[in-house]
């Protein structure tokens, strides 16, 4: 199915159903995709990563944004938040830390009331200077789509070795002060039945959910087009029954159908 990419290191805005209007950084590759995740429900498609992938620079990127924000600025234009998301993990860029750093400071110049927040899979947390920037942002949403391996492989599909239990630990030592975000899906794929929505997988992964005790949790589930076929929306109202789980857990939750 047609997927896309973001063809601009600052993209947008565009009204974002999960954070308001939203200005986009994209540090990936901008003819291509980047990740160290392949999850069949990706937006920008099937990760195909090239050897040297021509990420922005750091300079390149501040002097984009700063630009865009002087224009709205100017304009009297509103801006809810900066969102660092685009075609893969931006935390994977060399000079993420440092970026961030340029970020905030020009957020503070021209909309010191906008948010900053990062999109992640949580892969790079191992990474000490990765994990002190995203606690300097207002949000870091870290992705853990099952709390069960097979699943985890299945939807996420990481292209290193990487469990569960792994990324609990790494959001367990980052501290309390994050978003656990998750998709939910159901659907087929490669002849598998993907289904992060069972009471077994609802189960393991509020226990996580439990242990952890994020700031909060934000469920969502497919709203584009995917690259594997075959996958579904799950419903609004099975959403916001998991989402009555966690509130019941006292973790505060959004849901975005
Ligand atoms: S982690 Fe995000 S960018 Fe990477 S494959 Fe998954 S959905 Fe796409």
């Amino acid at each position: 199915m047609p997927t896309f990419l973001f063809h601009d290191v600052i993209f947008g805005p565009v009204i974002s159903r999960r954070l308001g209007v939203s200005l986009g950084v994209n540090l990936l590759p901008t003819s291509s995709k980047f990740c160290n995740f392949n999850c069949i429900y990706c937006e920008c498609g099937w990760t195909l990563n090239r050897k040297s992938p021509q990420f922005p620079t750091r300079e390149l990127v501040n002097q984009l944004l700063i630009e865009r924000l002087q224009e709205r600025h100017a304009k009297h234009e509103k801006l809810d938040v900066i969102t660092f998301a685009g075609n893969g993990e931006p935390t994977i860029h060399p000079h993420f830390p440092e970026i961030i750093d340029d970020t905030i400071l020009a957020r503070n110049q021209y909309f010191p009331e906008a948010r900053v927040v990062v999109l992640s899979n949580a892969t790079m947390l191992h990474n000490a200077k990765v994990v002190q920037a995203l606690q300097k942002v207002d949000q870091a949403a870290l992705k853990l789509d099952s709390a069960i391996d097979a699943t985890l492989r299945l939807i996420d599909a990481p292209q290193m070795p990487l469990t569960a239990a792994q990324i609990e630990e790494r959001m367990r030592a980052f501290g309390h002060n994050f978003t656990l975000q998750t998709l939910f899906l159901t659907g087929i794929y490669n002849g598998t039945v993907v289904d992060n929505t069972t009471p077994q997988e609802v189960e393991a992964w509020l226990a996580v959910v439990d242990r952890l005790r994020p700031r909060d949790v934000m469920i969502y589930t497919i709203d584009r087009e995917t690259p594997a076929t075959d996958l579904h929306k799950v419903p609004l109202e099975k959403l916001q029954e998991i989402a009555a789980r966690v509130e019941a857990l006292g973790v505060q939750t959004q849901v975005r159908g």
